[in-house]
């Protein structure tokens, strides 16, 4: 199998042929059409399997197919570093497509706070964050997040050990109902499937 058979939109099968992916991974292979189909995902998967162009791929298809400029997905991150991480990912596939994604983070001085405020202002489809610091951004009520398509969550394992489940309940409090929620973790605990039956509708589930 190539990526050809996913038929995404030209400019992004050309970011694709840039980076040099030619054929999808295991988990890729299994959670691409899922996404594209619009169905609630939980899935299986550690880091080095591809999972972070398992969840960007389908879901810059499918903004790139709208048309879109408004904000469309957040993905919630555990750390600063895997924000960044999936951020730079999006940057690379969106090359030919004009989607813009900004990553919002905690830890930095006032200085990254202010960048972070300034790029919110000036708008992005995509938006990757650590829970904390966006809960501190929706609570100022700086940003808008009523247009909000799909919820993504990685690492979701990491984010209930770092003690973000509350946070993310939060967040989810402030997205519409109707969304596509999509789940990834490297580990599944039944203390995951518990937290994920109060964010999901009717998963389909995969694990490689
Ligand atoms: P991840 O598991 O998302 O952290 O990805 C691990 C690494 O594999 C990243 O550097 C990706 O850019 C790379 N990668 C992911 N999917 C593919 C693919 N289908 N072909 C080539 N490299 C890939």
């Amino acid at each position: 199998m190539d990526f050809s058979s996913f038929n995404f939109e030209t400019s992004l099968q050309e970011g694709l042929d840039a980076m040099g992916f030619e054929q999808p991974t295991p988990i890729q292979e299994k959670a691409i059409p899922v996404i594209l189909d619009n169905k609630d995902l939980i899935a299986c998967a550690q880091t080095g399997t591809g999972k972070t162009a398992a969840f960007i791929l389908p879901v810059l298809n499918k903004i790139s197919k709208s048309g879109s400029d408004k904000l469309n997905t957040l993905v919630l991150a555990p750390t600063r570093e895997l924000a960044i991480q999936i951020d730079q990912q999006i940057q690379g596939f969106s090359y030919f497509l004009g989607i813009s994604s900004i990553p919002i983070y905690g830890g930095g001085d006032g200085i990254v706070w202010e960048q972070q405020k300034k790029a919110l202002e000036t708008g992005a489809e995509i938006v990757v964050a650590t829970p904390g610091r966006l809960i501190a951004l929706l609570a100022g009520g700086k940003m808008d997040l009523s247009s909000l398509e799909h919820l993504i969550l990685d690492e979701a394992d990491r984010m209930m050990d770092m003690g973000f489940s509350d946070d993310i309940l939060k967040i989810v409090n402030y997205l519409p109902k109707e969304r596509q929620t999509i789940l990834f973790s490297a580990t599944m605990p039944s203390k995951i499937r518990q937290f994920s039956m109060k964010i999901l509708k009717n998963p389909q589930e995969i694990s490689i």
